[in-house]
């Protein structure tokens, strides 16, 4: 596996597994008929930068399933060669 994982798929990491706890909040919440909602709970009142984290954290599912295609990941993987001169 890739040891030096880019910015990207770090941040990307980090947005799918919040997304994932969030769906999973909510879930448990409609079974218990409560909002745990917790992305809506903290952004209520900025709709838009809830939509946006919405956004992003499904763009970083994608960007999970497709690859990162940043100048680290070569072809979408964490092809990252060992040692890296440059940067
Ligand atoms: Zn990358």
């Amino acid at each position: 596996m890739c040891k030096k994982k880019c910015i990207c798929k770090k941040i990307a990491k980090l947005l799918v597994v919040i997304g994932g706890l969030n769906w999973g909040l909510i879930g448990l919440g409609v079974l218990l008929n409560k909002n745990w909602n917790f992305v809506h709970t903290i952004f209520y009142s900025m709709p838009t930068t809830e939509a946006i984290i919405y956004l992003l954290v499904g763009i970083s599912a994608v960007l999970m399933i497709i690859g990162c295609r940043c100048k680290k990941c070569p072809g979408g993987t964490c092809a990252v060669p060992p040692v890296e001169p440059r940067m």
